[in-house]
């Protein structure tokens, strides 16, 4: 093994590379970069990518820096910039050094086109686009060369420089690269390099007309910033090719320490969509409330619902790096966030579908307090208070007229329960409305019970929650579930009629007083409900997102 490996890890294809690039004095460190385009919100797979750069720029001590790929003025915003600064900040990373723009470089990228030029590597082609597609041939068959892949250097120089000045209509012309119009790999069949739009950019405005394609800005950016290893998902590994022709046709970077791409496989997640295309689509369409959605897959969606930047981070490390393209079981997902949450959040008590208990031999107007942990297994988070009284709420789904089974072990007409932190009570009699639903239960309570067994020996084994009715809070309950009815719904040309209807079931009920000031974002376990957070975006309303249930409940 290597004395440059950092040891925690599993060895991935990726880092043997980079053991053997410092193993061999290639480099003396490593740079990658996260070079997102910022058309849209960062989801889970973007996470992927970044804790992959992020964290093998911590492992090896080396550097990561952060790159908006903007070079494509059309669908690009400052907003998503923005965001994407956010995600990656909350996530837990820091970028190395200023944040890159591709578009700094846009005054670079014109000299590097003008070299290739210079060299009789690139040229102004006037090919229509449905004639550059019948020029181009198929997969079987070769292309033909374009009538204008033999202009002279000097008129291609004026030509690029007429497109740059805005001489020429959008879509009039290209500067595409002279390649080999027979080349296996189609990217290389005379690449186009540089499109005319005249659309306002972000950073630089209306200062060009013309904007590089993603392979030829990614490659020369990647060698300005001194990238070592350029990580990027499996879709490009043909586009490698490219890659390595043109910074081997230019006189700057064409060195054995130049950057060098490698393709890893992409993240699929079950029962959702993983383009931001499709997810911008769920937003003009309405199907979600925007990109923040709780149900989106999105960092931003996934931070609302109660996500913790450990629980994305250690999900990454489980699933692992290789080269075989494969779906994601969501409950690996879940599985790591429950493990973060079980020992981080704190426990609450609420009930979401509320039904009376009349405590009949209680004092009226007596109101108890009580303390409960914070977190049974964690003392230092301390107490927080709880009440008792004559009336209280406890979950519709914990009470029955008779118990079914000896198993049940919740309330039934004569069987003991105990209240979580507090006392034991026994149900005598209910109540019904015109339909038959119960909405009070009648009970007594043992005053002999607090924190302790009874005395006389008998077993309670059952432990309800419940919370106090006087100074109980009512809350919004806001419950997901899987966004699309399908495993695969992205394969499906009308994806967004395949909406799961319950994906979101809003529903009120009633929660401690202690929950007043929860903050938003940060989850709570209702003891026996599940993880629930306050929602970011309902300031004056209690409003909790269910983040996940305490068990996996979706394959039963
Ligand atoms: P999308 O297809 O969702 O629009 P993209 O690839 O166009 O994503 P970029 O902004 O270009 O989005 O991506 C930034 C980086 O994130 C790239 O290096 C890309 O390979 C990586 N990335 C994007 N989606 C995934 C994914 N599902 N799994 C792993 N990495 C991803
Ligand atoms: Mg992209």
């Amino acid at each position: 093994m290597s004395e440059n490996t950092p040891t925690d890890k599993p060895v991935n294809f990726i880092r043997h590379q980079i053991n053997d690039d410092l193993d061999s004095g290639l480099h003396s460190s490593i740079q990658t970069r996260f070079p997102p385009e910022p058309n849209g919100y960062l989801h889970i797979g973007h996470a992927k990518s970044i804790c992959l750069n992020f964290g093998l720029a911590q492992d090896y001590n080396g550097k990561c820096n952060l790159r908006f790929d903007d070079t494509n003025p059309a669908k690009e915003d400052i907003e998503f910039v923005e965001s994407i600064k956010a995600d990656v900040a909350w996530l837990g990373f820091e970028w190395d050094g200023e944040i890159q723009y591709s578009s700094n470089y846009f005054p670079k990228f014109y000299e590097y086109a003008r070299e290739l030029i210079n060299k009789g590597l690139a040229y102004v082609c006037f090919l229509n686009a449905e004639e550059t597609r019948e020029y181009r041939g198929t997969l079987k068959e070769a292309g033909k060369d374009s009538p204008y892949r033999e202009t002279s250097v000097e008129e291609n120089l004026a030509l690029l420089a007429k497109m740059k000045d805005g001489k020429f209509s959008e879509g009039e012309c290209v500067l595409r690269a002279k390649i080999d119009m027979a080349s296996s790999f189609m990217c290389m069949r005379d690449p186009a390099l540089y499109r005319i739009r005249f659309d306002k950019h972000h950073q630089t405005g209306n200062e060009w007309r013309i904007y590089p394609m993603y392979d030829f800005a990614h490659c020369i950016s990647d060698a300005i910033e001194n990238v070592t290893h350029s990580l990027c998902t499996l879709e490009f590994q043909n586009n490698r090719h490219l890659y390595d022709w043109i910074l081997e046709h230019l006189d700057d970077f064409d060195k054995p320490n130049r950057p060098h791409q490698y393709e890893f496989s992409r993240l699929n997640l079950e029962y959702t969509v993983m383009s931001k295309r499709k997810l911008q689509q769920l937003v003009e369409d309405n199907l979600v409330t925007g990109w923040d959605d709780p149900r989106m897959p999105t960092i931003s969606g996934l931070r609302r619902r109660g996500y913790t930047p450990a629980s994305i981070r250690d999900f990454v490390d489980r699933i692992g790096i290789s080269k075989v393209d494969s779906m994601t079981d969501m409950k690996i997902l879940e599985d790591a966030l429950r493990d973060d949450l079980n020992t981080v959040a704190p426990r609450t008590m609420g009930v979401i579908d509320p039904i009376r208990v009349i405590i009949e031999n209680y004092p009226e107007d007596q109101i108890e307090t009580l303390q409960a942990p914070i977190h049974p297994q964690n003392e230092s988070m301390g107490k927080r208070e709880i009440f008792f009284s004559r009336e209280l709420f406890i979950d519709r789904a914990d009470f029955e007229e008779v118990a079914p089974n000896k198993k049940f072990k919740r309330l039934a007409i004569d069987k003991e329960v105990r209240l979580r932190n507090a006392y034991v009570i026994n149900a005598t009699t209910f109540d019904t409305d015109f339909d038959g639903n119960i909405t009070t239960v009648y009970a007594t309570y043992d005053a002999d019970t607090l924190g302790k067994n009874p005395a006389d020996g008998r077993k309670i084994k059952g432990v309800i929650h419940f919370v106090e009715a006087t100074k109980a809070l009512k809350a919004e309950f806001r419950l997901y579930d899987r966004l699309f009815t399908l495993e695969n719904p992205g394969k499906n040309d009308h994806f967004e009629q395949l909406i799961n209807p319950d994906s979101l079931v809003s529903t009120y009920g009633v929660i401690e007083p202690s929950m007043a000031n929860a903050e938003p974002e940060v989850a709570y376990q209702f003891e026996r409900e599940g993880y629930f957070c306050r929602d970011n975006q309902s300031p004056d309303e209690i409003v909790f997102n269910k983040t996940v249930s305490l068990r996996d409940t979706w394959n039963s």
